[in-house]
Order: C-alpha cells, then sequence, then structure tokens
C-alpha cells in the first residue's frame, strides 16, 4: 500500500528545520510512516500533492498554512487521498473550521486517532477554494498586509492592515446574481463562504455549513464607517459571528461591482471582479477529530 505524503512548506510561520524533524518524529512514534517533501513554492506543493493522488496515498498531510493548503486543493478534489491539516500558519482557518487543535503536536495526536469527512469545495472564476471567495475590504486588507511583518509577527501584520484599509476604504456598487436571481446593493464587503470560520476572530453567521452542497454569500451593506468599526471590533474583542450581515444560500454566484474592486480567494490574493463562484458539492475528503476530542 501507498505511503501517505507530508507537505512541508518551510515558508509557513510556524515552520523551521528542526520543527519538520520533530513533527516526522511524532508521526514515527505513532507507527505512520510517510514520504516527506518540502515545498518552495505553491506549484511544487501542488505538483507534491498530484504525485501523492497518482500513487493513491492515503493522506497528503499538509504541514503550513491555509496558504499551503489551498495550493494543493486542485490535486486533492475528487481523489481518494484525504486531506490532513498540520496548522503550522498565522491564521489555520480551515484547522478551526474542524476543530483541529492549533498546537501542532495535539493536532497530530487527533487526526492519527481521527477520521474522514467529506467537505464541499468552491471555484472562483475557475480557482478552487475550500473556505471562501472575499470580495472587496477583507481582499484589500490581504493586499495591505506587509509579507515581511506577517512572517515577523503574524496577526499583528493583519491587524496593521485592517487599520490602514479601514481608513482608506469606500463601499462599492455591487450586482449579486444568486442562482440566476439578481439583487443590487451597496457594501463594505461580499463574502461566498463555504465554511463559518473567517478570519480567526470574527466569523460568519451561524449555519454557514462545508458540506451542506451550497455557498453561503454573506454581505456587509454600506454603512457609515464609525458603524462599521465599532461593530466589527465588538464582534472581535467578544468574539462573536458577524449576526448583523444579511445571508443568501446558493450553488452559483455571479459577482459584479462598480468600481471593480479586489478578490481574496482563502486569503491568497487572485484577481479583481467580475467573479464567478460555483459550489463543488463533496469534492474534498479531509481528516478530522474523532467526535468527542
Ligand atoms: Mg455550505
Amino acid at each position: 500500500m501507498a505511503r501517505s505524503v507530508l507537505i512541508a512548506n518551510l515558508g509557513a510561520r510556524r515552520a523551521t528545520a528542526g520543527r519538520l524533524a520533530a513533527l516526522v518524529d511524532v508521526f514515527r512514534s505513532h507507527g505512520e510512516l510517510l514520504e516527506v517533501c518540502t515545498s518552495g513554492s505553491p506549484e511544487e506543493a501542488r505538483a507534491m500533492a498530484a504525485a501523492a493522488v497518482a500513487t493513491d496515498a492515503p493522506r497528503v498531510w499538509v504541514a503550513g498554512g491555509d496558504g499551503s493548503i489551498h495550493s494543493v486543493l486542485p490535486a486533492l478534489t475528487h481523489a481518494s487521498t484525504a486531506l490532513g491539516v498540520i496548522p503550522w500558519g498565522t491564521g489555520n482557518i480551515l484547522a478551526r473550521e474542524l476543530g483541529i487543535p492549533l498546537n501542532w503536536r495535539r493536532a497530530v495526536r487527533a487526526l492519527l486517532r481521527g477520521t474522514v469527512r467529506t467537505l464541499d469545495a468552491g471555484r472562483a472564476n475557475g480557482r478552487v477554494f475550500c473556505l471562501f471567495a472575499g470580495v472587496g475590504f477583507d481582499a484589500e486588507v490581504v493586499r495591505n498586509v506587509s509579507p515581511q511583518l506577517k512572517k515577523i509577527s503574524g496577526r499583528t501584520a493583519f491587524i496593521a492592515s485592517v487599520c490602514v484599509t479601514t481608513g482608506r476604504w469606500k463601499p462599492f456598487h455591487v450586482k449579486l446574481t444568486l442562482d440566476g436571481e439578481v439583487c443590487d446593493q451597496w457594501a463594505w464587503l461580499v463574502v461566498v463562504a463555504n465554511t463559518s470560520a473567517y478570519t480567526g476572530v470574527v466569523n460568519l453567521p451561524d449555519r454557514v455549513r462545508p458540506d451542506d452542497g451550497v455557498l453561503d454569500t454573506v454581505i456587509v451593506r454600506a454603512a457609515p464607517k464609525s458603524r462599521i468599526i465599532w461593530h466589527t471590533a465588538a464582534y472581535a474583542l467578544l468574539r462573536r459571528r458577524l449576526a448583523e450581515a444579511s445571508r443568501h444560500r446558493a450553488r452559483e454566484v455571479r459577482v459584479e461591482t462598480d468600481p471593480p474592486v479586489c478578490v481574496q480567494v482563502d486569503g491568497e490574493l487572485c484577481e479583481w471582479t467580475p467573479l464567478s463562484v460555483a459550489v463543488d458539492a463533496g469534492a474534498l475528503r479531509v481528516v478530522v477529530p474523532a467526535s468527542g476530542e
């Protein structure tokens, strides 16, 4: 039987060569022998995952952040190989969504005793995602993050970018086509979400589920800036969900804006509107902790 494969992104925030050796030791101590690969780029990680799928590897473990996971998704959709997430990133949003411990040693132990769950994926202008496609404010925050500061200080870089972006950002007009139904309004932010976990601090409304065959489009409507700042701070401090945002469920979503605004997909800056998003139901197999862990 083919071995599972571990793809480690040594560029990830919590990655070091010493930590990789320790990670392999933890797997080995549980009797799990792996093919170990280190990736230097998203393309390389994707090719490694594709090679693992081609050999029917039971698992592709990815030690990295949500960007590392995002890069291997095209290889893993509709494959029997399951994705195992080792949270080495800054936000670790997918790990949070799946209830995976954020301490990587505990994560490995929990996942080796875990089970496999089937999730939906989404496609945003053809690009596979597992978390969300964000249009407007959040993509602009990603665009304004300093890579150097992100590597050094993690979330502080995002907080700094939120502050800078909030000062500059202006609402935009959006025309949404949701399974053929059109609505238009002024918005601060539109998120087409597969998961409820969003930034790790603020989450999307309840009942956004990654396994119901539907994407949830969450709209934060245009409002006075002071009000948006106040609500965002309150949600962040209280770790609540964005209950005041409106939510629409659809399998296909078209987002057109005036003016064009930038788009992030799984936290990776991708392109500009217009954006076409569709659900790919049941496309991904992921390892999750056993219930009750
Ligand atoms: Mg869903």
